[in-house]
């Protein structure tokens, strides 16, 4: 069976690709943003499309009771909500959308607790507002948003003519709400202070585990996947692939960490004797692949040659035992014409006759 190539991803299929089909439609193409973005366009959409479900109704039932003004406030906010979803639709602009939902929701709480809303329920809506705060503006920012609305919300309260004496509500209803939105915002904030210090972990790990999947441990080059992410990004670049001659005389003669050391030697002396932009890898074993850029193919011969020689010239000094070794480079250029398989293969091909001819010395197209 062909072996499966690490850097290709994978076309989702199943209960995935339905998902995915799902949320194209419901927030458009979404394939250019990080997973991060997409998911805050997707909660900015719910929440918004929440909000369309429950003050589009409340305000066509308001228009019937015959309260113009709450009515008209609510089919405003309908509008403004749904107005939103195509903006975020089109643009992803998560950020400014987001203010779109929140500020008019913080106008619409405080418009309620100051006219009661429906039969005077207003106030019970209030509960929405610190989870969507919190999630839309972060915790410290939410936080302090929400403690300004505390306080408003004690002013409307206690000291304006508000619904609260109209509808004959017990006195201790005014603090009681205010009490349990506190309670509400502590446990609000709780769970997004774990969920950020989560979301923190979440990303030093991946970043971490990136670091080590693309990281060869011994020469802390790139490693075959790392190189070969890189270059699959790239349009052109030239090839440069070494090996060590003889290198098993070195484990042999001097002991596998003498080899081990030998390799390490030599992965910084080519990564010192590259120029500036240019890629080295552990291909494998005593293999290297290097690729320099925006160079001509002479330049990149000579660019493998000075590598070689500076090699070549090196004592490798391990315990008391001294010793030199030699690389052969094969050559090859990846272009519109030919791909980066095909480029790799003819440097090993390159390399394999710098080999028959004897070693230490580089083979070109
Ligand atoms: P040639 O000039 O034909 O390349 O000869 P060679 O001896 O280098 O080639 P061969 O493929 O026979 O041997 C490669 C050796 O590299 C064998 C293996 O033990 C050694 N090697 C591969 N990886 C490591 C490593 O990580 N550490 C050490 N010390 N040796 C390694
Ligand atoms: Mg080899
Ligand atoms: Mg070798």
């Amino acid at each position: 069976m062909p072996e499966k190539d690490p850097t290709v991803l994978e076309r989702p299929t199943g209960l995935k690709a339905k998902l995915n089909s799902i949320t194209r439609f419901y927030v458009g193409d979404v394939s250019v943003l990080s997973s991060d973005d997409v998911r805050r366009v997707l909660i900015i959409n719910l929440f918004a499309s929440v909000g369309i479900l429950f003050t589009c109704p409340l305000g066509i039932a308001s228009f019937f009771q015959g309260k113009l003004l709450l009515g008209s406030v609510l089919i405003g906010v309908t509008f403004l909500y749904s107005a939103n979803h195509i903006y975020l639709r089109r643009t992803h602009r998560h950020v400014v959308s987001g203010n779109f939902v929140i500020y008019p929701l913080y106008a619409l709480m405080l418009y309620l607790i100051y006219t009661g809303g429906v039969n005077g329920t207003g106030h019970v809506w209030l509960y929405c507002v610190p989870a969507v705060a919190l999630f839309l503006h972060g915790l410290k920012k939410g936080l302090i948003e929400l403690a300004i609305f505390t306080l408003l919300l004690s002013i409307l309260m206690f000291y304006t003519d508000n619904h609260f004496s109209e509808f004959g509500y017990h006195p201790s209803l005014k603090s009681r709400i205010l009490f349990s939105f506190a309670v509400v915002v502590f446990l609000s904030g709780i769970y997004e202070f774990s969920m950020s210090r989560f979301n923190d972990e979440l990303k030093t790990t991946s970043a971490k585990l990136k670091l080590v999947a693309y990281t060869d441990m011994l020469t802390n080059l790139l490693n075959r996947r790392g190189i070969y992410q890189k270059l699959e990004q790239r349009q052109q670049a030239h090839l440069l692939l070494a090996d060590v001659d003889f290198f098993k005389r070195v484990n042999d003669e001097y002991g596998h960490d003498a080899g081990d050391y030998a390799l390490e030697k030599i992965a910084q002396i080519m990564r010192a004797g590259l120029p500036k932009g240019a890629l080295s890898s552990r291909w494998g074993g005593e293999e290297f692949l290097l690729a320099v850029f925006d160079c001509s193919h002479h330049e990149a011969y000579e660019i493998a040659e000075s590598v070689r020689n500076l090699v070549a010239d090196y004592e490798f000094n391990y315990l008391d035992q001294s010793f030199h070794v030699t690389l052969s480079f094969g050559i090859a250029s990846m272009n519109d014409t030919v791909s980066l398989r095909e480029a790799i293969t003819l440097a090993d091909s390159h390399l394999y006759n710098a080999k028959r001819a004897g070693r230490n010395q580089t083979r070109r197209d």
